[in-house]
């Protein structure tokens, strides 16, 4: 006679936390079950009959004494140990029947296999024929809302066979249903106890404690009474006994005939005969060795995790898509804003670019506190030249003068300079050539045109090179045509400019004008212009005397507004990153409300098997699935609004790292704010989640 479970001075309180006294709901309760025992417990509502219950099912711990299942120390057992425990040993129907009511029948009877590992088709197989003995046949597919009491009950049975349910603890399993439906059921125990599980029943029923073998009557927390049962030897009423069952059946000293426990559930398992029709789960022999085997293959648990998620998901659609909104609009403005935010540096960069990377323009001017205009002087370029950070000085003069060829005549602004004009404005001839220093050594008269000037002085001409055009009254050979600058620039004016060496202009054209009257100078690199310039004004105000020149700086202009446009792209990305935290935020709220929601089903889970990791997997995963479908859907709205952007003609990039980088980040705000919750969830006493937290 092999003892199962034995309880030693069991005593359980409960309350006592703000001072008021605890309430003891079993006190000093010891008893010992065998193998294959029938045992009803019975007693007044209250009397502690759903602790013990409890206790015996480890969905929660004594506060005193010991219990000890196959000699072994529950209370010495980590959570994950017990949640094996759970699953192998014990199956679980309640008083209301706590099905998933997400779940369908089929998934119900299914779910303690699926934390003991076994793969989808073989726990639906086994479950689906458990179903059907059960004459649950044509409703595997009904949830638990579309079923009856009764109905419901015997998916709550499947389910506590569906690992075999060595014990299977009932908590007044008929108190809710119809007379009916209660034979039925009892009808089922009656099997299940002559096919060797062990049944543990709690009943205030006497005719349902009638039909055990053994009677504990508890009363106020003690056991008062421990006795066999009146009507032990009675049949089952409604359904026949298998033929293999009758001799243990029939017996009311059945469980010393149940040959041994180990074998009774392995060999036995959860066959039950129901109606005419024999019984025969498959698989259930050699399955007690896999399950204390191994655990849940991590793929299929996920794959689980992710079913369960996207049901939930997919139930709460409004809830979902509200919190959703957040990471959306979070994801979607950092794509956005950081295509914006490089747009914008794409077009200084052109600008740059089209102007000149690194130009300062100095001229002549009044001095701050008045007197004669300032000249810069070609000896004071010629110093500037000698500061460190400066590449190039050009001298310019520049005026309209009226230019000449045959008939044809347009005034034009003609610029008389250096020949490093090209490579300071980054402006090269389509044409022929620039001038070069020794044309401007020798007073050459030699002309470049602007490609607008050649198209109007010279329409008629195939090749304006070596052509003559009179610039005033002197005759001037022209050299070469430069390439267009309207287009790139947005000012076509630059085109209609006729360019000669500086010495040829003073000496031929503006003979008046003796010293330049500005200088374009060239700083290294953009990012010496701001020094470039502040040594060009100490220089200056040295030979000067005084302040009487202007220094004008290009790239300190397009620089500050590349700065302010820094500065702004990085405040809306601040302002789409916090969106994308709000929206993280979003997924906790969220996720602690399922999981306060969802205490029930934790408990459930947690009852049929579940380990700790178990349901922080499916917490996590839920969050993970909301974070997914979110940043998606955020990338999808940012691509739209950027498209759209692009279509009114704002400036934009879209860049790959920003686009991952923000599915990323809401992937992981998603996860991480659902960490909590998960742990919250998975810490859950099952008991406490059971009775709804
Ligand atoms: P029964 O199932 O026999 O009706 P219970 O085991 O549910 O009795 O309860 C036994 C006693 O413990 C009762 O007095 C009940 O009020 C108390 N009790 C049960 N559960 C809790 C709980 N979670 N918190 C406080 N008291 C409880
Ligand atoms: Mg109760």
């Amino acid at each position: 006679m092999n003892v199962l479970i034995r309880l030693d001075g069991i005593g359980r309180s409960y309350g006592g936390a703000g001072g008021a006294p605890p309430a003891r709901a079993l006190s000093d309760v010891s008893l010992s079950i065998r193998e294959g025992e029938y045992v009803a417990i019975v007693g007044a509502s209250g009397s502690g009959k759903s602790t013990l219950m409890h206790i015996l099912g480890c969905l929660d711990r004594p506060d005193s004494g010991t219990y000890r299942f196959e000699g072994r120390d529950v209370a010495a057992l980590p959570p994950d140990e017990r949640a094996r425990l759970r699953r192998e040993a014990f199956g679980f129907v309640f008083q209301g029947y706590h099905l998933i009511p997400t779940d369908s029948a089929l998934e119900n009877a299914a779910l303690p296999a699926l934390y003991a590992g076994e793969a989808r088709a073989d726990r639906e197989r086994r479950a689906a024929a458990l179903l059907e003995r059960l004459g649950m046949g044509g409703r595997l597919a009904h949830r638990p809302a579309q079923l009856s009491g009764g109905q419901q009950q015997r998916v709550s049975i499947a389910r506590a066979l569906a690992n075999g349910g060595r014990v299977i603890l009932a908590d007044e399993p008929t108190g809710a249903l119809d007379t009916h439906s209660g034979a039925e059921v009892m009808a089922l125990f009656d099997e299940l106890s002559a096919r060797g599980h062990t049944l543990i029943l709690i009943t205030h029923d006497p005719q349902v404690a009638a039909r055990a073998r053994r009677v504990i009557e508890i009363r106020d927390g003690r056991v008062v009474a421990d006795r066999p049962a009146a009507g032990a030897a009675a049949p089952p009423a409604t359904l026949p006994a298998a033929p293999g069952a009758a001799p243990e059946a029939a017996s009311a000293s059945a469980p010393a005939r149940v040959s041994s426990p180990a074998s009774a559930a392995a060999d036995a398992g959860p066959s039950l005969r129901a109606g005419t029709r024999p019984v025969d789960t498959e698989g259930r022999g050699g399955k007690g060795e896999r399950l204390r085997a191994g655990h849940a293959p991590a793929a299929s648990a996920l794959a689980e995790a992710w079913r369960a998620a996207w049901r939930s998901m997919a139930l709460n659609r409004v809830r979902t898509a509200l919190t959703l909104l957040g990471i959306v609009a979070g994801v979607a403005s950092v794509i956005v804003m950081l295509a914006i935010g490089r747009g914008a540096k794409e077009e200084v960069v052109r600008q740059m670019g089209a102007l000149g990377a690194a130009i300062l323009y100095v001229s002549g001017g009044v001095a701050p506190e008045g007197g004669v205009e300032g000249v810069v002087t070609l000896d004071d370029l010629a110093a500037v030249a000698e500061l460190p950070g400066i590449a190039r000085v050009m001298p310019v003069i520049g005026n309209p003068v009226m230019l000449r060829h045959g008939a044809h005549a347009r005034p034009a602004y003609v610029v008389a300079s250096t020949a490093d004009l090209p490579a300071i404005h980054r402006w090269p001839v389509a044409r022929g050539r620039f001038h070069i220093a020794a044309e401007n050594r020798e007073l050459a008269p030699v002309v470049v045109l602007g490609s607008r000037l050649r198209e109007r002085l010279l329409p008629d001409v195939a090749d304006p090179i070596g052509q003559l055009v009179l610039i005033d009254t002197t005759p001037f050979e022209v050299i070469g045509v430069m390439r267009a600058k309207g287009a790139e620039s947005g000012s076509a004016s630059y085109d209609d400019q006729a360019f000669i060496p500086f010495d040829t202009g003073r000496a031929r054209i503006f003979t008046s004008i003796g010293e330049p009257e500005y200088a374009v100078v060239e700083a290294r690199s953009p990012q010496h212009a701001v020094a470039a310039e502040a040594a060009m004004r100490d220089l200056l105000r040295m030979r000067h005397g005084r302040e009487s020149f202007g220094i004008s700086n290009a790239a300190a202009k397009l620089q500050a507004a590349a700065e302010s446009r820094n500065a702004m792209t990085l405040m809306l990305g601040l302002i789409a990153a916090v969106s994308l935290l709000v929206g993280g935020i979003g997924v906790m709220n969220v996720m602690l409300m399922t999981v306060r929601e969802r205490t029930r089903e934790i408990g459930i889970r947690m009852a049929v098997g579940a380990r700790r990791r178990d349901i922080r997997r499916q917490f996590l995963t839920e969050a993970a699935l909301v974070s997914l479908c979110g940043g998606a859907a955020g990338v999808a709205l940012g691509l739209g609004i950027g498209l759209a952007l692009l279509a009114a003609g704002v400036q934009l990039v879209f860049s790959l790292t920003a686009l991952l980088g923000a599915f990323g980040c809401a992937v992981a705000t998603g996860l991480a704010s659902g960490l909590m919750p998960a742990r919250a969830a998975a810490r859950l006493d099952p008991v406490a989640a059971l009775s709804g937290g």
